[in-house]
């Protein structure tokens, strides 16, 4: 039976070592502020609101929350976002997604300021990702996936890795990240030609398509690390990944579950990047 990677233990590590770091910021009258702003009532985002409040509460960094309804325009949304980017008092800007449709998200993206980008969703951060340096945040899920992997000792350099799924948010970054690390990454999508294949091949397959079920037992072979970074709703509407869990974590080393993987090292992540916002503000003592 392969080891089971759960996101908690990762995620506990993470918070740990944050403890110290809120401490030194208090010390200093300071206390990392993060600003969320929810447009509608998507349920995935209602969730993930009320997980981040729950970490925020957990590690006192205060969350101011303000909510849009799903009529509201792009404008009256870039104004706010504007106006907490402005704020002296807030270290980080978290804008809830899914938005509803006829806000235009980019524009709604780079109205929040690279330095308060804290889920690395704007330009600059995409480019400091590729460039190495200039303001801005590595998006939280692939930087999470790293932090699991790298909690559980999971060697990187020179180990194929197939990730499927190009998407901005989660795929191309987490290629990127991981060609740092000297890993060698095949990034799949809709038009990979025998995607199975493709999966066999590699020492760790991440799957971030938001399909349920996608990756089988054809998917995998013996030896390799699964890690499953979709959260989907299957047809009774409960939870789950891409990969088939139960047909396929007998066949493996070692896989993440859903829930209860990356999805819970993703918000430590997120918080991370509030307190390194906040120390950047103190450091800079304004
Ligand atoms: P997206 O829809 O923007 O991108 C999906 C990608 O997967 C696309 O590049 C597409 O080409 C590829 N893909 C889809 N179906 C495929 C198939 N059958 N074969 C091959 N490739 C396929 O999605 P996203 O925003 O990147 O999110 C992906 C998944 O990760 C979703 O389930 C999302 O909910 C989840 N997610 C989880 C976390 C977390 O913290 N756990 C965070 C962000 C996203």
């Amino acid at each position: 039976m392969s080891e089971v990677l759960y996101g908690s233990a990762a995620a506990d590590a993470l918070r740990e070592s944050l403890r110290g770091r809120i401490a030194a910021l208090n010390a200093a009258r300071i206390t990392p502020r993060l600003a969320l702003v929810r447009v509608g009532e998507n349920p995935g985002s209602l969730s993930y609101q009320r997980s981040t409040r729950r970490a925020c509460e957990a590690l006192k960094v205060t969350v101011d929350e303000r909510v849009f309804p799903a009529s509201c325009t792009t404008g009256e949304l870039v104004a706010c976002l504007r106006l907490l980017s402005a704020d002296a008092a807030i270290h980080g800007c978290l804008l809830l997604r899914p938005l509803p449709e006829g806000i235009d998200e980019q524009a709604a993206s780079e109205a929040i300021a690279p330095e308060k980008d804290v889920d690395g969703v704007t330009s600059q951060s995409l480019r400091r990702l590729f460039v190495g340096y200039g303001p801005g945040h590595c998006p939280c899920t692939p930087e999470a996936v790293l932090h699991l992997l790298d909690h559980y000792r999971v060697p990187l350099e020179g180990r194929r890795v197939t990730i499927v799924g190009r998407s901005l948010i989660v795929g191309k970054p987490l290629a990127l990240l991981l060609t740092g690390r000297n890993a060698t990454v095949t990034l799949c999508h809709t038009r990979t030609e025998d995607l199975p294949a493709r999966c066999r091949e590699a020492d760790i397959l991440i799957s971030a398509a938001g399909s349920a079920g996608l990756i089988g037992p054809d998917h995998v072979r013996a030896g390799q690390t699964v890690v499953d970074v979709g959260t989907n709703l299957n047809a009774a509407g409960k939870l789950c990944g891409d990969v088939q869990f139960d047909a396929v974590a007998p066949l493996v080393d070692a896989i993440t579950p859903v829930p209860g993987g990356v999805g819970a090292v993703t918000t430590t992540v997120l918080l991370e990047h509030v307190v390194t916002a906040c120390e950047e503000v103190a450091s800079r003592g304004s």
